[in-house]
């Protein structure tokens, strides 16, 4: 099983990639994000429980996430591999992953960081607002705060991955193609 984390700011192409390495590769893909956003459209408990946070741009709390990550690991640890997409996002997640991982047999191979320059990402996000209906794509605002969050509780997370010798970074401009290109090459030259 190839597992791949893939990092950076809201807005630097990390879900677009993904559903195509996924289909390159034909390993699976989870966003965190989505899995949340899904439990709100079905206005499940949990669902429920997390709509302030999201809405307001903050981090849903790490045990919910872990507790999401964990059953799927649990559910696909026979599986080709898998891109995370949104996760980890805080040191203590991180952390909680390898643990997983490792009662499995099992290990993140790389941390993938698409870099783009912050008014780039708010100019995506705005524009994917218009177009997704997200709320928390739609005002500067929250963007912006999001952007922030990213800068204090997550960035710190390649750190983590940098101290294993597990992390790529890849420059996020250019076109969809240039940036799928680049990661890539990271892939493929990992050690089998
Ligand atoms: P995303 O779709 O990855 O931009 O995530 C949208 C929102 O979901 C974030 O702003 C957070 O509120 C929440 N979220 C997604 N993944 C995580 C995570 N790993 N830890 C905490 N909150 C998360």
């Amino acid at each position: 099983m190839k597992n791949i984390v893939l990092f950076g700011a809201p807005g630097c192409g990390k879900g677009t990639q993904a559903q195509r390495l996924r289909d390159h590769y034909g390993i699976d893909h989870v966003s965190t994000g989505e899995v949340i956003r899904e439990h709100i459209r079905r206005g499940t408990e949990l669902g429920r429980s997390m709509e302030t946070c999201i809405a307001q741009g903050k981090l849903v709390p790490d045990e919910v996430v872990i507790g999401m990550i964990g059953d799927y690991v649990v559910t696909h640890k026979e599986g080709a591999g898998c891109i995370f997409d949104g996760f980890p996002r805080t040191t203590v997640q991180a952390e909680a992953f390898d643990g997983m991982l490792t009662g499995h047999g099992l290990k993140v191979d790389v941390m993938i960081d698409i870099q783009v320059p912050e008014e780039e990402l708010v100019r995506r996000i705005l524009l994917r607002g218009k177009e997704s209906g997200r709320t928390d794509d739609a005002s500067e605002e929250v963007v912006r705060g999001r952007l922030e969050v990213y800068r204090a509780q997550t960035a710190v997370v390649s750190d983590f991955y940098a101290a294993q010798g597990k992390y790529a970074v890849v420059d996020g401009m250019g076109t969809m193609e240039e940036v799928f290109e680049r990661i890539v090459a990271v892939i493929d030259g990992l050690k089998k």
